[in-house]
């Protein structure tokens, strides 16, 4: 920290975020409702990091309690007007929205490489994951649909129907600060919700950015004021939302812990809650396996985003035969990972988020050493001017060590020998989160063994394609300690609306359900 921000730096930077107006070291809003930033919030100052040099981006006036109260209830304003605007007009201004990030796409990756740390390629498709999340949910407009059920009374139908649910709170991670919060805001808004979004404060410009999309693309619609910002620390920003009675549904994105925050708190007063939480997730490469595929889809989870993805691969587990083999090609590929700028078409692995990230991988690292692990490739934090880099890490751990059951969010790599896939299923489900999981095989016994009910007890279970790197469309979520939410498609706009059950009686007599009978004149 502290080093002198090369001049080119300086210019990269004023040229990234003058992309949305804005200046560097400049103080902005970090609040937003009723379709406009709101010109004086009145919480804390916040700062945000270049995270490659550690230099100040801009400093953010964070949400006071109050702003927070003004926004949700400009949120539930908005929304008694938006439920009303039918759900295909709705899909059309969610269609926009897409169409909004498609024009941005460039500026906007580029800011999540700068803010974030995240290379450039995926910062460009967690853009790209908006713009498909927003196609979805557009065609979804056209398919909130109920299902008609046979009743056993006679002359009387019985239905189940969808409604817009209420004032959608997002609390999301530093880790994907766009896309992840999309896949909530996209179905939310095609299922007449409205939304108070708490991002991470370790990536407020972004979602300063995000929301002058928003506003662009809103102003004047119907869907005008649907979104409300309020950027401010989780215990005091992200506790008064959660306390919110007039918030129906929390979607929250983070770690177990925050988890188990939400939980509380929403069923404290029996509101709903969509949990994205921490993962723990292992590979598993039988001695059949083709190597070659495995070991870039292991270097891919393990060493990319840094490994902060919660789908980033944190375990391994080899077949003995190929145990040995296997580890010398994965430290060969390790050794081709360019590490550097993040806005570097040639870096593969960027910084970390921040200083206490490093400090994570540093403890962790020596806790690990502690319990028996043995590093067998990195193992450093690197001095880089000011930035927050360390070296992708592998590490030969043991079954018992208590650490391996955390979620420890750095490129850090346990790996594990075992003898059958039995045993690999079983050290794969030991841990306390169940998110993502793939096996590497070319027995067709073994794939089905893998996704059989006594296979991964994971929510995403792969074959042949590693933890990371999930496409929208299927349902996105985990169980366990990751909190069982499911997002990003499949029937995961259910989530974002009230169900209600209706019987019609179109006879002249009123019989009861199970024969009852209960004669008054
Ligand atoms: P975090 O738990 O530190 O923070 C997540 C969000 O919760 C932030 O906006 C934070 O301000 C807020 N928060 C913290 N305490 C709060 C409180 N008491 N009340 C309300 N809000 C509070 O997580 P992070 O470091 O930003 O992100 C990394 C974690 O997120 C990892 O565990 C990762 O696995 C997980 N993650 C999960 C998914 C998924 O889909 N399962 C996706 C991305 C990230």
């Amino acid at each position: 920290m502290g080093v002198k921000v090369a001049t080119n730096r300086e210019a990269q930077v004023r040229e990234i975020v003058g992309a949305f107006d804005l200046s560097p070291a400049s103080t902005v809003s970090g609040v937003a409702y009723g379709g406009a930033f709101a010109a004086n919030p009145g919480g804390a100052m916040l700062d945000t990091f270049d995270p490659f040099t550690g230099e100040v981006l801009v400093h953010v006036r964070t949400a006071s309690e109050q702003d927070v109260a003004r926004a949700v209830a400009d949120a539930e304003k908005a929304f008694v007007r938006w439920r009303t605007v039918p759900a295909p007009q709705r899909g059309e201004i969610v269609r926009r929205l897409g169409d909004g990030f498609r024009r941005r796409k460039e500026d906007l990756a580029r800011l999540i490489s700068l803010e974030n740390g995240k290379i450039l390629s995926e910062a460009r498709g967690e853009v790209q994951e908006v713009i498909d999340i927003c196609d979805l949910a557009v065609g979804q407009s056209r398919q909130l649909f109920g299902k008609e059920i046979a009743s056993e009374r006679r002359d009387h139908r019985l239905i189940e129907q969808w409604h817009p649910l209420g004032v959608v709170g997002i609390i999301s991670a530093f880790n994907f600060p766009v896309a992840v919060p999309g896949w909530g805001w996209a179905l939310a808004l095609v299922c007449g919700d409205t939304i108070v979004w708490k991002p991470s404060s370790l990536t407020p410009l972004i979602s300063i950015a995000a929301q002058k999309i928003f506003h662009d693309v809103t102003a004047g619609t119907d869907a005008e004021g649907v979104f409300s910002l309020v950027i401010g620390r989780g215990a005091a920003v992200g506790e008064t939302l959660l306390a919110d009675e007039r918030v129906p549904l929390i979607q929250a994105t983070g770690s177990c812990a925050l988890g188990e925050r939400v939980s509380a708190a929403v069923s404290k007063r029996s509101a709903k809650a969509i949990l994205e939480l921490g993962g723990n997730n292992a590979v598993v490469v039988l001695a059949d396996a083709d190597l070659s595929l495995a070991v870039r889809a292991v270097v891919f989870g393990a060493v990319g985003t840094a490994g902060q993805r919660c789908t980033s691969t944190r375990r391994l587990i080899l077949q003995k035969p190929i145990a040995e083999r296997f580890l010398e090609r994965l430290t060969a590929a390790y050794q081709t990972v360019r590490i550097g700028d993040p806005l570097d078409a040639h870096t593969l692995m960027g910084p970390l988020i921040s200083s206490d990230a490093v400090n994570d991988y540093r403890e962790g690292l020596v806790e690990m050493q502690k319990q028996g692990g043995q590093v067998i490739y990195g193992g450093k934090v690197l001095d880089r001017k000011g930035g927050y880099f360390v070296e992708p890490t592998i590490v030969k751990s043991t079954v018992g060590m208590p650490i391996v059951r955390e979620e420890v969010f750095a490129p850090i790599l346990h790996v594990f020998a075992v003898d059958t896939i039995e045993e690999a299923i079983d050290l794969n489900n030991s841990v306390p989160q169940g998110l993502s999981s793939g096996l590497f095989t070319t027995s067709l016994t073994s794939a089905e063994r893998w996704l059989s009910a006594t296979g991964s007890d994971c929510g995403i279970a792969n074959v042949n394609v590693g933890t990371s790197g999930a496409e929208i469309g299927g349902a996105f979520g985990g169980e366990k300690a990751t909190g069982g939410g499911r997002q990003a498609g499949s029937d995961a706009w259910k989530g974002y609306m009230r169900r209600q059950t209706c019987t019609i009686n179109y006879g002249s007599d009123l019989p009861l359900a199970q024969g009852v009978s209960f004669p008054v004149d």
